[in-house]
């Protein structure tokens, strides 16, 4: 547990990277991720999600791996996953996060205090940390204002309360561990609880893929067409199998056809 507190930050400032190399472009960020425009934001996610699973998985079936083994493949595969986020996505303004302008400190302090999220600056290059920890004594997230700004900094707010509730999972293990007698974990059984944490987060990141893939049925993205047809190529993002994988009814059409015909 005691590397729990750390273990999302360089994921996050990873897959920020690319995110945030995007300025100050036109922001709808914190709303509802039932809209086409966040189609790409979430495939991305989701994208994101399932690789740190796979890995995670592959480090729970090691027993005996050791800590700095464990952290050195965890650290690599963050960064790996957060530069193919980056690169899918690229200067995609509907999925820029809606960061304050960093030389507002005045902004800054209102928007961030008590949330334990910071900023640093190397070379220009910003760098974000909203990582939300989870105390492994109380079980309790050391910020939880954190948890209720987040959703207003995500492409929308969905994505925001998916990682509160990757982070709600570990405080529900970490809960029931205590209740057990509680003690030090392996990282082999770290690993198994993120592999836990990521799958309700891909739960939640999974219906509001339907759900903004139905918008998509109704209007396509125009403000961002160009990238939001590059994601769908890059992901194979194909309206109708998101919503057949769904209980709803599949649509008539793909706004992505629509669109290679000029509409
Ligand atoms: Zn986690």
């Amino acid at each position: 547990m005691r590397n729990e507190r750390n273990r999302r930050a360089a994921w996050l400032v990873a897959a920020l990277a690319g995110a945030l190399v995007a300025p100050g472009a036109a922001r709808a960020q914190g709303g509802s991720c039932a809209d086409c425009c966040k189609l790409p934001c979430i495939e991305a996610r989701i994208w994101e999600a399932n690789y740190m699973k796979g890995v995670y998985r592959n480090l729970a079936a090691i027993p005996g791996i050791t800590q700095a083994a464990y952290e050195a493949r965890e650290a690599d595969a963050k960064q790996l996953s957060g530069a193919m986020s980056g690169m899918y996505l690229g200067a995609n303004p509907a999925c820029a996060w809606d960061t304050p302008d960093p030389k507002d400190t005045i902004a800054w302090r209102q928007r961030f205090q008590g949330t334990g999220f910071s900023i640093s600056e190397e070379g220009g290059v910003e760098t974000w940390d909203f990582t939300l920890k989870v105390d492994p004594t109380t079980c309790a997230l050391t910020h939880p204002r954190g948890a209720e700004v987040l959703p207003t900094l995500t492409p929308c707010e969905g994505i925001g309360r998916a990682t509160v509730a990757h982070e709600q999972k570990h405080i529900d293990d970490c809960l029931a561990h205590k209740k057990r007698g509680g003690g030090a974990i392996t990282p082999a059984q770290n690993a198994q609880r993120e592999v836990a944490g990521y799958q309700a987060e891909l739960a939640m990141l999974e219906q509001l893929r339907r759900e903004s893939a139905e918008r998509c049925t109704k209007e396509s993205c125009k403000t961002s067409q160009a990238q939001f047809d590059r994601a769908a190529r890059l992901f194979n993002t194909d309206i109708k199998l998101l919503l057949a994988k769904g209980k709803k009814k599949p649509p008539s059409k793909s706004p992505l056809a629509r669109g290679r015909r000029g509409g």
